[in-house]
């Protein structure tokens, strides 16, 4: 084995655990951002409170008085 190769390899191997460490990390960080961004906001109109529900509904039941809620954008 030449002494070129061999000091190349010990350089590298911690340089490419590095990169897939990073790789590794950014890839949970996107899906942690995703996850909790799904749920839709809904404010009770009748008793104020504000929760959370599934994305795909559009009606959702108020946990504390049991009305019925469009769901709330923050954009408008
Ligand atoms: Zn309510």
């Amino acid at each position: 084995m030449r002494p070129d190769f061999v000091l190349f390899a010990v350089m590298a191997c911690p340089l490419v655990g590095l990169v897939a460490l990073w790789l590794l990390n950014a890839m949970r960080r996107r899906r942690f951002l995703a996850g909790p961004a799904e749920d839709r906001v809904f404010r009770c109109s009748r008793c104020a409170c504000v929760y959370t529900d599934d994305p795909d509904v559009d009606l959702s039941r108020c946990p504390q008085c049991g009305l019925m809620n469009e769901s709330f954008d923050f954009r408008a």
